[in-house]
């Protein structure tokens, strides 16, 4: 089998198969024969694991994968791609492939059938139209999983990686603090994908933690507090908080206060307790 990092081979590949690359799904293949050796170690699975990859493509990450974890299952949309497939993971038997948007997989049914008794960990080179939502699905779904490493955009990779309560920080960097602790591995240059993207990209491992970092009593509300807070960038957390909920401007000025801080404070100045402190309240 020849390297599915050689462009040669991805070039005859496609001939082959009459696929022309979807930029509408996102799809920048890893042609850098490092990167995948190096996205497996971040992501520090081992013969023991089973592997959730979302979009193999044509099978460059999911190979490295089955070399080196008990079974991946590999999640992907694009249609055309099963025969492509067939043809880089012949031979690969710990190799499972799910046709379908990753979006609308029941994930937890998918992890309890294939990966039973087994640790998990969830590994991919991110479709990058679709980051957020996907993380947040794999992070708000309670998965039974012990952690993710992703490669996206790097812009992206700042804000999943950025603490909150911290200038990087945004409405995902809390959700991802409050399911998992973060940290960026690594960037990698345009020219190790093909085709190469505009932007650079970057490779984040989010730990799942045990249990929230936060207790909070209506977790629902609290997300949906933290999305207003950030709703409107270059507003006060009160001006925002109050447009984003619907909710009296004063009364949201009056919670912020009574929870001990200044009614011009802005939403990446708080912290995941920070917020739960407001939730309660204006609660009250
Ligand atoms: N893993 C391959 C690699 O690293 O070379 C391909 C990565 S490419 C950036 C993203 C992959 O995700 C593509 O194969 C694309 O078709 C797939 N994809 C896009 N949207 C998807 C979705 N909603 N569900 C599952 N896969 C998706």
């Amino acid at each position: 089998m020849p390297e599915l990092t050689d462009l040669s081979y991805v070039r005859a590949l496609c001939e082959k198969y009459d696929f022309a690359l979807s930029k509408g799904f996102g799809q920048n293949f890893i042609v850098n024969p490092g990167l995948p050796p190096k996205i497996v170690d971040a992501s520090g699975v081992d013969k023991r694991y089973g592997v959730l990859e979302i979009g193999p493509g044509i099978g460059v990450l999911t190979r490295e994968l089955a070399k080196r974890a008990a079974k991946v299952v590999s999640i992907e949309v694009d249609e055309r791609l099963p025969p492509l497939l067939a043809e880089t993971m012949a031979g690969v038997d710990n190799f499972k492939l799910v046709l379908q948007d990753v979006l609308k997989v029941d994930l937890k049914a998918l992890i309890a059938q294939e990966f039973p008794g087994m640790p998990v960990a969830v590994c991919a080179n991110l479709p990058y139209y679709i980051t957020s939502p996907i993380v947040m699905k794999l992070l708000g779904d309670r998965l039974p999983i012990e952690s993710l490493t992703v490669m996206v955009q790097k812009e992206a990779a700042d804000r999943l990686a950025a603490a909150p309560g911290t200038r990087a920080s945004s409405a995902i960097s809390c959700a991802v603090s409050y399911y998992a602790t973060s940290k960026m591995m690594f960037t990698a240059a345009p020219g190790s994908f093909y085709p190469a993207p505009k932007v650079t990209s970057a490779v984040v491992r989010m730990e799942i933690r045990p249990t929230p970092a936060v207790q909070v009593e209506d977790e629902e509300g609290y997300f949906a507090l933290v999305r207003a807070a950030f709703g409107q960038r270059r507003k006060t957390a009160a001006n925002a908080i109050a447009s984003g909920l619907g909710m009296p401007k004063d009364a949201v000025t009056a919670a912020i206060e009574a929870a001990g801080f200044d009614a011009r404070i802005r939403p990446e100045a708080l912290t995941l307790e920070d917020f739960a402190k407001i939730q309660n309240a204006l609660a009250r």
